[in-house]
């Protein structure tokens, strides 16, 4: 499904109507769900372009449009999970091969290549990609992929969209991002010579936290075709219902993502200011040391914000006594969440990685939601003085 205004339409336009067209049959403004797994064909050797759903699925179709739309790539794929979208990329390599990756990286991340992938003999390195120097200096005749996070889970690093593509291509590699923190709303890393967009749809895109799903991005047609074999070779396609959930979700990202930069803005200072806060650590912060290049980079800074509390005794205080600011894994929900890192998305971490980067027992992230501001700055200042 192409989409459906096609004279350069805006962000929002995009986000309401991009991948989708009235139902052919009833005229229906909103895709049908496909609930099939199989598709009947008129004749031996003919069918309408649909033969089984690991394959083809105009649901999934109408939300891959949509999200390629987004990201100004020109083909999206689906997948069932944020992670079995970043596997079907390492899938395209072959055992020897090499990866460069940002050690910051959401921790179910850094677990597959670490524990899963890497037995099966695809190597890794781990490098701090603000330093393209680091970058530069792993890459190795058969590095095939450069992967980085921008800004990172959960210390909020960014790295140089454009430099490390130029790494990357110069070592004749391809570069992927995981755009899930920053949404193409606030950034759109194929602007700036990646080669694949990652995106777990879990969190903003969809927004509601109520789907696991994963979106791949990209522009290039031939790069396209090899990860839809891979995807229909090894099937990690999100079922129907939950493709139609996130394309229901992305229809306001727009709306969202103004409120989750605002209220995130806003818990930010707020933190900063507060005495029991010992560091606070956000792009849109002047105070964030890569904030220059965060605001040439990005147009907005979501509602991900980390703070230092200086203990882990404190940490858990705090993350007991809010109320609205559930207590949760996942992020990106139109409710605010907050969760401590170390004991629980990156617990996978090893120890000794976890504190190199920062990533502390007192380290607290918070998930800032579409909430009245009021409500929520009231919340924490509350938790905060129980400490
Ligand atoms: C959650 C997350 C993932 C993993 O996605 P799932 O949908 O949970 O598999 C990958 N990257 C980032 C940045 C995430 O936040």
């Amino acid at each position: 499904m192409s989409p459906t205004p096609d004279n350069n339409p805006g962000f929002g336009t995009r986000a309401v109507h991009a991948g989708q067209r009235p139902d052919p049959t009833t005229g229906a403004i909103m895709p049908p769900i496909y609930q099939t797994s199989t598709y009947v064909q008129p004749e031996l050797g003919r069918h309408l372009g649909y033969e089984y759903a690991r394959v083809q699925n105009p649901t999934r179709e109408a939300l891959e449009g949509n999200i390629a739309a987004l990201e100004g790539g020109a083909h999206g794929i689906a997948f069932a999970s944020g992670l079995s979208a970043i596997e079907a990329v390492i899938k395209l390599l072959d055992a020897g091969d090499h990866v460069v990756s940002e050690e910051n990286t959401y921790g179910g991340t850094n677990r597959m290549f670490n524990k899963v992938l890497s037995r099966l003999g695809v190597e890794f390195t781990f490098v701090d990609t603000r330093d393209p120097d680091q970058v530069r200096a792993a890459l190795r005749p058969r590095t095939r992929l450069v992967h980085v996070e921008t800004p990172t889970n959960p210390m909020m690093r960014l790295c140089d969209l454009e430099q490390m593509a130029t790494i990357a291509h110069e070592g004749d590699a391809l570069l992927m991002v995981d755009n899930t923190f920053a949404t193409p709303f606030n950034q759109r890393p194929l602007e700036r010579g990646a080669d694949i967009v990652a995106h777990s749809t879990t969190k903003y895109l969809n927004g509601h936290s109520d789907v696991i799903g994963g979106m791949l991005v990209v522009d290039d047609d031939d790069l396209a075709d090899r990860i839809h074999f891979v995807r229909k070779s090894t099937g990690a396609v999100p079922g129907p219902m939950d493709a139609w959930l996130v394309l229901r979700g992305t229809k306001t990202l727009h709306l969202r993502m103004r409120a989750h930069n605002e209220n995130g803005m806003a818990v930010a200072r707020f933190l900063e200011d507060h005495p029991a806060s010992v560091a606070v650590f956000y792009p849109g912060l002047e105070s964030h040391p890569q904030h220059e290049l965060a605001a040439r980079q990005m147009d907005g800074f979501t509602g991900m914000v980390s703070m230092e509390l200086g203990s882990g005794e404190r940490a858990k205080a705090f993350v007991d006594r809010t109320h609205l600011f559930a207590l949760a894994e996942s992020l990106g929900g139109v409710e605010s969440m907050i969760g401590v890192p170390a004991l629980m998305t990156h617990a996978s971490v090893p120890e000794d990685r976890r504190a190199f980067m920062g990533v502390t027992d007192g380290l607290v992230r918070l998930s800032v939601g579409v909430e009245e501001i009021g409500d929520l700055l009231d919340d924490l200042d509350r938790a905060l003085k129980e400490l």
